[in-house]
Formats: C-alpha cells, sequence, structure tokens
C-alpha cells in the first residue's frame, strides 16, 4: 500500500532541533484563562489536541510513543514565567503560538504554551476552518509536540511540525504526519 496523498515521501530533514525532550511519558498541564479572548471551551479543544499529539497512530500509521498528558485544572501562574508548572495561556504575541520551556541538560523541566490573543481564531472542531480564520486545533498540536520536544520540517507542508500555517478552509493540520509519528516515536 502506498502512503497517502499528504502524509509525506518519508524523508526530513529538520530545520532546528529542541534540545531537550521530554521526560518519557508525562505532562501535567494547567490552564491559565486570563485574557482568553474567544467565549470557547479551550480546555475542551486543548484536550482534543492533546490526544492528537500522543496518539500512536494517524491515517498515516502507527508508530509507538510514551507521551501521554493528564490536565490538571486551571491556575493564576503566568504561562512563560518559570514557576515549576506546566501553563497553557493567552499573551498578545507576535506569532500564533509559541512554546517556552526551562531545561536541565537534555532533559525538559517545564513547558508553558501561550496562544496569542490578537488572532482569529477557528475555536470549534468543526471544519472546514472558516475564511479568514486560523485553526486553534492545529495551532495547538503544533505547540504540543514542541512541547514534547519536536522541531520543524519543511519537507512536508501537511505535517503539523511544518514550519508555516495559513488561515481559511484546508489549512487544518490537527493530527500527526509520517514525519510527527516518527518523531514521535523517535523521543521514546
Ligand atoms: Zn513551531
Amino acid at each position: 500500500m502506498g502512503i497517502l496523498t499528504g502524509c509525506g515521501n518519508g524523508t526530513w530533514n529538520y530545520l532546528n532541533s529542541y534540545a531537550p525532550t521530554h521526560p518519557g511519558s508525562l505532562y501535567n498541564w494547567y490552564y491559565n484563562p486570563a485574557l482568553a479572548p474567544v467565549a470557547v471551551d479551550v480546555v475542551a479543544l486543548f484536550k482534543m489536541s492533546m490526544n492528537y499529539a500522543v496518539a500512536d497512530s494517524s491515517s498515516c500509521g502507527s508508530y509507538s510513543t510514551n507521551a501521554s498528558w493528564s490536565y490538571k485544572g486551571t491556575t493564576a501562574a503566568g504561562a512563560g514565567n518559570i514557576n515549576g508548572i506546566n501553563v497553557i495561556g493567552w499573551y498578545d504575541i507576535e506569532s500564533l503560538g509559541v512554546m517556552t520551556y526551562i531545561h536541565d541538560g537534555g532533559v525538559m523541566l517545564e513547558a508553558d504554551i501561550r496562544f496569542d490573543t490578537g488572532t482569529a481564531w477557528h475555536a470549534t472542531a468543526s471544519l472546514p476552518v472558516a475564511s479568514g480564520k486560523y485553526d486553534f486545533l492545529s495551532v495547538a498540536s503544533h505547540e504540543i509536540l514542541h512541547a514534547y520536544g519536536l522541531g520543524h520540517t519543511l519537507n512536508d507542508p501537511d505535517n503539523v511540525m511544518y514550519n508555516f500555517f495559513g488561515a481559511g478552509a484546508g489549512t487544518d493540520r490537527r493530527t500527526k504526519r509520517l514525519g510527527d509519528l516518527y518523531g514521535m516515536h523517535f523521543l521514546n
């Protein structure tokens, strides 16, 4: 059976790597709702993205990963601050999303994810992505995979870890393609 369209050709060149990787299994996440710009259940969407990120398989294949996650509730702690917990939050940033981390040697000690308050988000699970909107689930999946240790690739625009992201119908990249699957398996 051939590789599905959009799954990639099996070769990837990593543009950059996030030297530290996740500790091998569990990420505990907290959510800081301050500055959240949309009246939607961000936590529910983020949980969906977590499941996409840690899944052993997708329509592109099956590769085991040790990654797992747990949601620990809301917090007033800042995302992007050193505070000993992994926080998801909102800020006015210059991109759609950003992952920042603290590490000791090769081990990630803390990872935070911030989403942009000024972006026109497609903040729903339904598809297609609305015109001019950016798919929150896709950006969340991308930032979560950064937190586990994946860098970017330019080899396949359908990979979650492709370097560029657009708006509107057909731009969603929620579930892992071959490069994403290989990457997470490699981190085991
Ligand atoms: Zn990125």
